[in-house]
């Protein structure tokens, strides 16, 4: 396949699609070690780094490249977790209220946090459940197939859970996902979606289409999808239009309420750093929010906070996306969310995805110096985030296994692809030159 490669010569500045207000680009000029740590120690975003925990190998720091899977642990996050487990023990059941942060309203906190990261407004977000099961509380929302329209269009080879969760909400409804479910593939030879493709796709299925599902960034291929003209499409014909954001929050700039998107849902683990199975959050657009008849599956905690408590009979919906929040929070999951949010409230996204895309650069042209490697995840920072999929083509698995061996925590996906995200909050330009160095010397010992 032919890749249109645009590696950035070192040192010299590199266009910037996405972010203009920034300075142009710059990487190290070199993978000498020395070199990657003086562009870390001029960079004001690198101080970020000593607020996480990383593993250690062999009494250095992992080099760890899987923030993409499971973020690293914000050193704040002991403290957060102790401060509930005390108020917990000085208050018990009172705690609802007399808790330094009162459990009752305690999900309000992550409003501001979410707002930066997702363009929703304060009433279009809210942090609740686990990802999955919220795609599926709103799909109760937002699949709603009627007569002939009635299929949903997503991406071949989602994310599985995805891939369940549809074909389930399909057989619910009496459909067949074999007909019912439509996926767009790359073309034969070429690994990642074109726009193009999947807005003609939309336009062919027309008034069959019912919802358009896809994930915001492919959580194989780091593609960054364009998800305002997605939308915009699914509209046209009259179908809803989500994304799952699990690869894009806190990864990519995101405007959905701009963008008209219908819904989306997330998790916090990933590049959100809230600690394993944290809580998932929600956006739908407000004019969803203030529709009096969407149907919804509906709890306590949807219900209008100041009548709470009256413990009606008929449900008065919060005029908000907590509408869909059905219970109380799980505060021990939650404390860890705050400090993780207020971690990107401080460094800004746009800056960190500035920051990301000198790293990823830097770490592409790390890995295109090795002879035999290919990078699946488009070159143009504007259709990326912080992660590359790289084809070990013929070296298989000994080649990650010889990488993990040397303190690389990277992931593999068969067949043969590794995914490796350099996270800007907590990777450094000093991680990827000791990778060049470790990749080189793996390379040469497993020559195919
Ligand atoms: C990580 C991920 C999930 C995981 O779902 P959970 O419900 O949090 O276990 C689902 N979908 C996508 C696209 C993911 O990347």
């Amino acid at each position: 396949m032919a890749r249109r490669l645009r590696i950035p010569k070192f040192g010299s500045p590199v266009e910037h699609s996405s972010l203009q207000i920034f300075a142009p680009m710059s990487i190290p000029a070199t993978f000498d070690r020395q070199t990657a740590r003086s562009a870390d120690a001029a960079d004001p975003l690198h101080r970020h780094r000593a607020d996480f925990l990383i593993p250690q190998h062999e009494g250095e720091d992992c080099i760890y490249f899987t923030g993409n899977s499971l973020g690293l642990q914000p050193r704040a996050a002991a403290t957060a977790l102790q401060a509930e487990l005390e108020d917990w023990a000085q208050h018990g059941v009172e705690g609802h209220f007399a808790a330094r942060n009162p459990w009752v309203s305690y999900h309000e906190r992550f409003t501001t946090g979410l707002c930066h990261l997702t363009g929703g407004l304060p009433h279009e977000v809210v942090a609740m459940n686990a990802l999955t099961v919220n795609l599926h509380l709103l799909m109760v929302s937002f699949f709603r197939p009627q007569g002939k329209r009635r299929k949903i269009l997503c991406e071949a080879k989602a994310f599985p859970s995805d891939q369940y969760a549809l074909a389930s909400q399909i057989r619910f409804h009496h459909l067949d996902p074999t007909t019912d479910l439509i996926e767009v593939a790359p073309r034969p030879g070429e690994h990642v979606l074109r726009t193009a493709d999947i807005l003609s796709a939309i336009e062919e299925a027309g008034d069959t289409l019912a919802m358009v599902m896809m994930g915001g960034v492919n959580y194989f291929s780091g593609a960054r999808l364009d998800m305002p003209a997605i939308t915009a499409a699914a509209h046209a014909v009259g179908a809803t239009c989500g994304f799952d954001l699990a690869h894009a929050i806190g990864n990519v700039p995101l405007s959905l309420h701009d963008w008209g998107v219908d819904f989306a849902c997330w998790c916090s683990y990933k590049y959100l750093n809230s600690g394993p199975g944290a809580v998932s959050g929600i956006f739908v657009h407000e004019r969803h929010v203030h529709s009096p008849d969407i149907p919804r599956f509906e709890g306590w905690w949807g219900h209008d906070a100041e009548r709470r408590f009256l413990m009606e009979e008929t449900f008065s919906a919060m005029p908000s996306a907590e509408a869909w929040q059905m219970s109380n929070a799980p505060v021990l999951n939650m404390a860890v969310h705050k400090v993780a949010l207020d971690q990107f409230l401080d460094a800004g996204l746009p800056q960190l995805r500035e920051r990301g895309d000198r790293l990823t650069a830097y770490l592409e042209a790390a890995v295109l110096d090795v002879p035999g490697l290919e990078i699946i995840t488009p070159s143009d920072p504007a259709q990326r985030g912080s992660q590359l999929s790289v084809v070990a083509h013929g070296f298989g698995r000994s080649l990650f296994d010889a990488l993990s061996a040397a303190g690389v925590v990277a992931d593999w996906r068969e067949p043969n692809v590794i995914r490796m995200a350099p996270v800007p909050l907590y990777n450094s330009f000093e991680d990827i030159a000791r990778f060049h160095a470790i990749l080189r010397t793996a390379v040469a010992q497993h020559s195919k």
